[in-house]
């Protein structure tokens, strides 16, 4: 393709409309056509990333191979595509001021008035020219964070309107993704809110050219109608999406039903042919008339938030589709496990999960789950802090190590089994410090992990400050835990498991970050496969 082709994801009325999930489908879709995409997040927030966000804030932080920590919309991009994703990925408010405040102090401009435009506008539109000449994609996307009208979102509206002006009509494409609301009284869907959506957009100077239509009902002709006269948008331009009754994996055909991609492609000028779906097909199929049925526990402590742990909740249905079998998750608080004890939670179950986490509250519950799975003999996965506790645990009730801890949560515990790594002692910013991003693990031969895996050496992303304290590797292993992968030089313990246990298996790094619908995550399959013999 001669020149790379823009398309701009904006959202209007409310949040929480799936925009990432939108944007990612149609990434699929013009895969499939053979094409090669990237997908990038524009975040209209201060923070300079969302690492120092809590997680009932902003849900998961996400993290990249390059160790960025990023909005956890790179992570449906990441699963929906093939698309190379690093830092420049995600931009926020935040970041663009630091490097607009940086370039000011050093007299770049010089002695002009620093301003919102230009200044500030070109160093986003430079952000989305990284992207294009880093990537050397045929399609860029682009996703606007936040809703039509809010304040903060301005600059980056003003700057991809100067974006598309200055690349041209046919290489430039707008998608607003909008709500249409159903009122039960009347029986009817209401445009109205679109409408004025549409009129903001079109007040800085975007008419959309397609509106993607989030709805519980289908849409009728005369909505549609009224849609694409009073938004100015071409009839078949106005894109059903209704709620998925399954899965997210069922929007990429969703909108390919609605034809969504050959509009796409007509207005950018592309030609390549529609793509083949069906293994994304047959991954549904499976999702949909699974053949088993398992249960499992998720014990953590951001559980009433939805998106606090999503990547971990996809691999799981990523597993599950891959086994046919239907994965039933059950969230518990482990604060609640505290107070009522792990048997009323977990008894039944076929397979204990502890996720990531920082901060004491609730790690108590959390050993006391590892506890319940070493004791019950039944499958454990413990990501990141959960392969923490899992040593805790262990070194507790198995070396008889009392008040053993992580220095993380008792300073002055007499057993530090999980302590701070050397270079992290002297570190006092919270902001992107911890140990992040993608480094290689040598698994050791013979243990579950490495026939998982199927190979030697593996590549995994971190985001930990936490390690385990070498002084007690020696005794672990004596009493029947397994150091299955390290670092390479050896120093860094990345994996463990149980040696008298049918799968439990806890690592340092994040696996969920790597787990894609048509390649489920090792670790993942490892885990559901032994919840499913426990059943
Ligand atoms: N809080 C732990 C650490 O910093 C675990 C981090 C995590 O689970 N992501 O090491």
């Amino acid at each position: 393709m001669p020149h790379p082709k823009y398309i701009f994801i904006t959202g209007g009325v409310v949040s929480s409309l799936g925009k990432g999930l939108t944007a990612a489908s149609l990434g699929t879709l013009l895969e499939k056509r053979g094409l090669k995409v990237t997908l990038q997040k524009f975040d209209p927030y201060l923070n300079v990333d969302p690492g120092t966000m809590s997680p009932f804030q902003h849900g998961e932080v996400y993290v990249l191979d390059d160790g960025a920590e990023t909005d956890l919309d790179l992570g449906h991009y990441e699963r929906f595509t093939s698309a190379p994703l690093s830092k420049r990925n995600n931009l926020t408010t935040g970041q663009v001021y630091e490097t607009v405040l940086m370039k000011e102090r050093r007299g770049d401009y010089l002695g002009k008035t620093v301003q919102v435009i230009p200044h500030v506008t070109d160093e986003i539109k430079k952000r989305i020219r990284e992207v294009a000449a880093e990537s050397k994609c045929d399609v860029i996307m682009t996703e606007i964070g936040g809703t039509t009208g809010d304040i903060e979102g301005l600059p980056f509206l003003e700057a991809i309107r100067q974006f598309a002006l200055e690349v041209g009509p046919e290489n430039a494409l707008f998608m607003h993704v909008t709500l249409i609301p159903y009122i039960k009284a009347a029986g009817e869907l209401k445009s109205k809110p679109t409408q004025q959506s549409v009129a903001k957009l079109r007040e800085i100077g975007i008419q959309p050219h397609i509106l993607i239509c989030r709805t519980e009902y289908p849409l009728d002709r005369d909505t549609r109608q009224k849609l694409s006269m009073f938004c100015n948008v071409q009839i078949d331009a106005v894109i059903e999406e209704m709620d998925v009754n399954h899965s997210i994996y069922e929007v990429p055909l969703m909108l390919e039903r609605e034809k969504l991609d050959d509009l796409v492609c007509k207005h950018l000028r592309i030609e390549n042919p529609k793509g083949d779906m069906s293994d994304w097909q047959s991954f549904i199929a499976n999702l949909i008339a699974p053949k088993h049925r398992i249960n499992l526990a998720v014990v953590g402590k951001y559980i009433e938030h939805q998106d606090a742990y999503k990547s971990i909740y996809e691999s799981l249905v990523h597993a599950g589709g891959a086994l046919a079998t239907g994965v039933e998750i059950t969230k518990i608080d482990s604060e609640d496990i505290e107070s009522e004890g792990a048997a009323k939670f977990l008894e039944g179950m076929d397979g204990i999960l502890v996720p990531g986490g920082f901060g004491s509250r609730g790690t108590e519950g959390k050993i006391m789950a590892a506890q319940f799975a070493r004791e019950h003999k039944i499958p454990y996965l413990g990501l990141c802090l959960g392969m923490q506790i899992g040593v805790i645990e262990f070194c507790r009730n198995v070396l008889g190590l009392r008040d053993a801890h992580s220095t993380e949560f008792n300073e002055k515990s007499p057993h530090p089994v999980i302590a701070l790594m050397n270079e992290q002692h002297d570190v006092v910013d919270k902001g992107g410090t911890m140990r992040l991003g993608s480094s290689p693990c040598h698994l050791v031969e013979g243990t579950k992990v490495r026939e998982a895996y199927g190979q030697p050496v593996i590549d995994e992303r971190h985001r930990h400050r936490y390690e385990v304290n070498n002084a007690y590797r020696a005794r672990m292993e004596e009493n029947g835990l397994t150091i299955a992968g390290t670092s390479p030089d050896g120093k860094l313990v990345e994996v463990i498991e149980l040696k008298d246990h049918p799968w439990f298996v806890a690592c340092q790094y994040h696996p969920e970050f790597k787990s894609k619908p048509n390649a489920a995550h090792p670790l993942f399959m490892g885990f559901v496969k032994a919840a499913l013999a426990q059943h």
